[in-house]
């Protein structure tokens, strides 16, 4: 699988890959290697009746990784007239990884949470860097590598993790991925060029975390297409199954997904808005690098489960969303 193609995020290397056009088609190729290349004159859809109309059988598994303690500037604007009185405080939220799998395509991750536990349950930092040592607990075998690892889920398997944007309780998991074998890590364009920069500390990057060796693949603006509501969005496979969206505001290059199961179609809005209450009142997060256009993805996705009420949404870190269990099945 190695051919000399492993780069380090955050490195020049990074720039080097964004600025190739062949940057993911040089990775180590498998059966589904080009599916994130396809340029967006291959749009099939051009209406979201359409594509719910064509559900493909996604199995969604939450790992619900461990938890970190934060408060409203990180999560939600607090300055914010519409921000709840009870959400003005600091508590304990969740930080999850999902394993997807597509009937044709196989296994996928989206984010790898936190990183595994020392002997008192505390979130392991020595490979992430001192800077982000917020409070983070968790247990022996929970972290996305020892989940996978339960359900005799190989690293051959898992065809790539789609990291909504690079903060550490979203790539927290990735160290421990990686020393199973080679990883694959698709990110948008815009949030790699942010990490890459010399002052990508300021926006929450850690240059330790980024100096990790991973197969990148970065998905480029122009693969992106204007759909209704949602704005700019990537048919991943060109089936309709798994959509990428532009949720730029919280980073510079934060997704979020929409994945269309039969069981029902499931948006996942990371941490374009962390909590319940942040998207509901459409209240951006504490922290942003930019809020208006933060506000704007939070109003679009807000409409779009209004519009389409089928649509179920799973929130960045919302509490309430989960109980202890650490796998849960979103779709069968
Ligand atoms: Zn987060």
């Amino acid at each position: 699988m190695s051919n000399g193609f492993q780069k380090k995020v955050g490195s020049t290397l990074v720039l080097a890959c964004l600025f190739s056009s062949n940057c993911f088609l040089a990775a180590p190729m498998k059966k589904e290697a080009d599916v994130w290349s396809r340029p967006k004159s291959d749009r099939k859809f051009g209406n979201w009746e359409e594509v719910f109309s064509r559900p493909t059988r996604l199995e969604v598994t939450a790992f619900l990784t461990g938890y970190v303690f934060t408060g409203p500037s990180i999560l939600i604007d607090r300055e914010n007239p519409k921000t709840p009185e009870d959400q003005k405080r600091e508590q304990w939220v969740p930080a999850l990884s999902y394993l997807v799998k597509h009937p044709e395509n196989g296994y996928f991750l989206l984010d790898s949470g936190v990183p595994g536990v020392d002997s008192e349950n505390r979130c392991d930092f020595s490979l992430i860097g001192p800077l982000f040592n917020a409070p983070c607990r968790s247990e022996k075998g929970r972290d996305s590598a020892g989940q996978l690892e339960a359900l005799k889920i190989s690293n051959q398997q898992l065809n790539f993790v789609l990291v909504s944007h690079l903060h550490w309780d979203h790539i927290g998991g990735m160290e421990a991925l990686r020393k199973r074998g080679p990883v694959r890590v698709l990110i948008s364009e815009e949030e790699a060029k942010d990490a890459s920069r010399a002052f990508g500390v300021f926006h929450g990057y850690s240059s330790k975390a980024l100096s990790f060796d991973f197969d990148l693949s970065i998905l480029k603006k122009d693969q992106f297409f204007e759909m209704p509501i949602l704005g700019s969005v990537h048919d991943l496979y060109g089936d309709g199954s798994v959509w990428i969206i532009s949720a730029h505001g919280h980073t510079e290059g934060e997704l979020a997904v929409l994945l269309n199961a039969s069981s029902g179609p499931i948006l996942f809005t990371f941490d374009s808005s962390h909590l319940k209450a942040g998207f509901e009142n459409e209240i951006p997060p504490g922290a942003t690098v930019d809020k208006k256009k933060s506000v704007d993805i939070i109003s679009r996705m807000n409409l779009f489960s209004k519009t389409f009420r089928k649509v179920r949404v799973v929130y960045g870190h919302e509490p309430t969303q989960w109980k202890k269990e650490p796998t849960i099945s979103l779709a069968k």
